[in-house]
């Protein structure tokens, strides 16, 4: 197949249409995913540097298809997003988030805040923020149990929107953290301007320590800053001792990573949690 674009011929090669029909079978079947119940949520702990201690969770979808199997979230969720789809897969998340925190409320989990991630898109729209106002209204006991993830770049796209979106989840008490710190191409002057407390530095920069020196910097640099703006400071991707222990030692807050757990069902994560020593 040959096209004729703006700036010349272009080919679809073999590769190029499976891709796309790949896309177009994901958008169809994921079309039904929340109906056919083929969602669910796992939860990835997050640890209290200096004690070792489950401080919170982060809540990550997983869809599992009948007939393509799981299917990774890095590939359905820009399709979501694409697609509109993302609206109502939202929705499903924060319900199942918000009964699942619910649940363990109940039975007595101390599971700190739980985190979903949001897309930039779905931030700005009210939506989600009624949504969360109407649960805490309802279930009281849910304040300071939920926080919402977004991303450096999402979040940079309208500042002024954000910090409106931001400062009014903080009035509910669902607190906002910057994911991904670092790939954004935005600084930390940037996301000062934002009424955060708490920021996210990705996993590429976490990769690196402490063995190349020019990551280790990056992390140093920015935690100082982050806490000499009053900014807990979250490592993501924390997969070695070495890397905990840098981290620990440059003063990052709190940590995540297959180091202390993958992220895991819900049952599981309470295990970890009664697990822990003194609880
Ligand atoms: P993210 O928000 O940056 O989530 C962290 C990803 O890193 C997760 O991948 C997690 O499983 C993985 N991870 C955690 N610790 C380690 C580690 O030590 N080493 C390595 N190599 N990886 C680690 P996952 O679950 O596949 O999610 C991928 C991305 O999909 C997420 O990146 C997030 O952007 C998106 N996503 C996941 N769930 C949702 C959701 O409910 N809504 C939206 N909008 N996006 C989601
Ligand atoms: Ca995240
Ligand atoms: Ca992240
Ligand atoms: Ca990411």
């Amino acid at each position: 197949v040959q096209h004729q674009g703006g700036n010349g011929v272009c080919f679809y090669t073999p590769e190029m249409a499976l891709a796309a029909s790949r896309r177009t079978l994901l958008t169809m079947h994921l079309a039904h995913a929340v109906q056919r119940n083929e969602l669910n949520v796992v939860f990835q702990p997050i640890i209290e540097a200096k004690s070792g201690r489950v401080a919170g969770a982060e809540a990550l979808l997983r869809w599992s298809h009948t007939n393509l199997g799981a299917v990774s979230p890095a590939e359905f969720i820009p399709i979501a997003e694409d697609s509109g789809l993302i609206v109502s897969i939202t929705d499903w998340v924060l319900e199942a988030v918000a009964d699942q925190v619910d649940r363990w409320h109940g039975e007595g989990v101390q599971c700190g805040r739980v985190f979903m991630n949001v897309s930039g898109q779905q931030f700005l729209r009210g939506r989600l923020t009624t949504r969360l106002a109407e649960l805490m209204k309802e279930k009281p006991h849910l304040a300071g149990l939920i926080g919402i993830e977004i991303t450096e770049q999402a979040a940079v796209r309208d500042l002024k929107a954000t910090v409106q979106a931001i400062s009014e989840l903080a009035s509910i008490s669902v607190e906002t953290a910057i994911d991904d710190f670092g790939t954004g191409y935005s600084s930390l002057s940037y996301v000062q301007q934002l009424p955060i407390t708490k920021l996210k530095i990705d996993r590429m920069f976490v990769d690196g320590v402490p063995h190349n020196r020019k990551n280790s910097a990056l992390v140093r640099a920015v935690v100082g800053m982050a806490h000499g703006l009053g900014l807990t400071v979250v490592a993501e991707g924390v997969e070695t001792l070495a890397q905990r222990d840098f981290l620990t030692d440059v003063g990052c807050d709190l940590l995540q990573g297959y180091l202390f757990s993958q992220p895991v069902p819900p049952k599981t994560l309470v295990i970890l949690i009664g697990d822990q020593p003194d609880s």
